[in-house]
């Protein structure tokens, strides 16, 4: 699980690790899932039942509920384990290395970790990788994404920034100091 500041490049960072990660070790198959993108496809779809609810967190920079989250992590994960199912048919196949799962993005807060804890459908202990990174650095390259993006964000906007660094502040960065610990 990848975290760190808005803007700090958790995706790429994410997918530079994937790289490595497959230079120094037999990987099988290799997922990245980016928390965020998952809930972006939400607003496209208005007939959702959290549809509005999503909508709003985002544009807000507030935080989803776990549970949605959770339940949109886990249904990406079994997608991929039946993909990788249906193409694994020998034991030799079977037996060519690690399955990777690279998560960007969450969990974001206590309630999101717990959430994963509890309801989380595969059987295994996440690491978290942490990026650190200056504030001014991090306005900077959003406020550069919000001018050049033409992705369907709707946060990328000078005071939704600062909300996203205070919900940063005060939920994401407590999660990191208690994981840390444990
Ligand atoms: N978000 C959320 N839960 C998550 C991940 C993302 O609620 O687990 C929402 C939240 O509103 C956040 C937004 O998605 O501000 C964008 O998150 P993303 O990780 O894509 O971008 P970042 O803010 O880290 O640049
Ligand atoms: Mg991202």
């Amino acid at each position: 699980m990848f975290t760190g500041g808005p803007g700090v490049g958790k995706g790429t960072q994410c997918e530079l690790a994937t790289e490595e990660l497959k230079k120094s070790f037999d990987i099988r198959s290799s997922l990245h899932i980016s928390a965020g993108e998952l809930l972006r496809s939400i607003t496209k779809l208005p007939e959702h039942e959290r549809y509005h609810e999503v909508c709003e967190n985002l544009k807000n920079g507030t935080i989803v509920d776990a549970r949605i989250t959770t339940d949109l992590l886990n249904a990406r994960i079994r997608e991929h384990v039946s993909n990788l199912e249906s193409t694994v048919k020998t034991v030799k196949d079977n037996d060519m290395g690690s399955d990777i799962i690279l998560v960007d993005g969450f969990p974001r807060n206590m309630s999101n970790w717990e959430c994963w804890q509890e309801h989380c459908d595969i059987n295994t202990t996440p690491s978290m990788v942490f990026f650190d990174c200056p504030r001014s650095v991090l306005l900077n390259r959003l406020t550069k994404r919000g001018q050049t993006s033409t992705s369907y964000r709707t946060d990328d906007i000078y005071d939704t920034i600062l909300k996203r660094f205070s919900v940063f502040d005060s939920t994401t960065l407590p999660l990191v100091m208690h994981y840390q610990k444990t």
